[in-house]
């Protein structure tokens, strides 16, 4: 591959016709009844917020959920048109940013309900607000002994519109708690009920996150919110044996040889010397750490792909560099392209071997990792 101008290979790339072809995906799996909003929240879970939101848009999404107001405005100055929900709470301050930047609040609280529809009135604007019900995820939401109250206090603030109603499963994904994720679609319709009766007529119901979408049809309500999904980050998270769309990942992580050393039998290897050569080897060295977002905890334990072949990590992973063992590697040399993350070694199978998952890996990539879109 050719490199355009000086500087570190150690690269993110991200296929944007893969991400493209997973909402598709999801489009063939769940079907058109319903609409789907991509979540894009946290850089688009480490892959690029704006570049992966414009293609999205492209492809007619109708939705963008972001977790604060500041990935919002992000989008927006990206260029970003289509309707953005900000998942998370608008912190007092922040009001102005749902106005000047056309971004929808989730409300869960009255005092943000308060201050926003104060702001509203003072600028002479509906706001378009969704309400977040706690249904049994036990964080954010408004708790059910309150709906009732709380329907009637945003049926006095003159200046919201409730435009959405929302929960969020605690356990979609796992075939064992399929009746506490039903219990969860039950309070939800509950829920709708109550807000309708109080005066509210929602536009948008939804509840299911990627694994909702793809195992309870029942919870699709017309709009699903999908992010694991789109960057075919579910390896890990939903059991493989059940009727499920094809998804690939979207990202992969590659660097290149940066120097080769013949290492004698009975040395050791990096901080700690906690690995010793077993016999003469041949260690390369490259450049990528745990600045990186590369977990130190695959010290020793990782693997990389070089010329087809998988390579065992040997040493510890330091702040800004690995070492990888390519002795059985046929003539391995300097510039030679190193996969961290790839086909072969899937962003969910490393997070196994460090006891997280796929979407803390991609998410965990620093900002010293360029993206770039291919
Ligand atoms: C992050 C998030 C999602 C997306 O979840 P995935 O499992 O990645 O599909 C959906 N809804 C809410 C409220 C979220 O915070």
């Amino acid at each position: 591959m050719p490199v355009t101008h000086a500087q570190r290979p150690t690269a993110a790339y991200i296929n944007l016709d893969t991400l493209a072809a997973n909402l598709r995906a999801m489009r063939d799996f769940v079907g058109e009844n319903v609409k789907y909003m991509a979540v894009v929240k946290a850089n688009a879970y480490g892959h690029g917020a704006v570049p992966c939101a414009l293609r999205l848009e492209s492809e007619r999404v109708n939705w963008f959920g972001v977790a604060i107001p500041e990935e919002g405005v992000e989008l927006r100055n990206g260029g970003v048109t289509t309707p953005i929900l900000c998942l998370g709470t608008f912190w007092p301050g922040q009001e102005s940013l749902a106005f000047d930047h056309d971004l929808t609040p989730v409300v869960f609280n009255e005092e943000e309900a308060l201050r926003l529809n104060t702001l509203a009135f003072e600028n002479n604007r509906i706001l378009d607000i969704h309400v977040k019900v706690d249904t049994g995820m036990g964080r954010v939401g408004v708790r059910s002994d309150l709906w009732e109250q709380f329907a009637a206090t945003l049926s006095s603030l003159k200046n919201l519109n409730v435009d959405g109603l929302m929960t969020h499963f605690a356990a979609a994904e796992n075939p064992v708690e399929n009746a506490f994720t039903e219990l969860q679609i039950q309070r939800f319709n509950k829920a709708y009920d109550i807000f309708r009766a109080g005066g509210h007529s929602p536009t948008w119901s939804d509840l299911a996150n990627s694994p909702g979408a793809i195992r309870h049809p029942d919870s699709r309500g017309n709009l699903v919110r999908l992010g694991g999904a789109l960057y075919g980050l579910l390896d890990d998270i939903l059991p493989n044996n059940i009727d499920q769309p094809q998804l690939k990942p979207v990202l992969s992580l590659r660097s290149r040889i940066a120097d080769i050393k013949l290492i004698a039998a009975g040395q050791t290897l990096g901080y700690g010397r906690t690995f010793t050569t077993e016999s003469d080897s041949r260690i390369a060295l490259v450049p990528i750490g745990y600045a990186d977002g590369y977990p130190r905890a695959l010290s020793n334990k990782g693997s990389a792909e070089i010329n087809g072949q998988i390579v065992p990590i040997v040493g510890r992973i330091s702040m800004d560099w690995i070492l990888i063992d390519v002795t059985d590697v046929a003539k391995p040399v300097i510039g030679d392209e190193v996969t961290l993350i790839g086909e072969n070694i899937k962003a969910t199978d490393i997070a196994g071997l460090v006891g997280t998952i796929g979407y803390e890996i991609t998410c965990g990539l620093t900002s010293r990792v360029p993206r770039i879109y291919e």
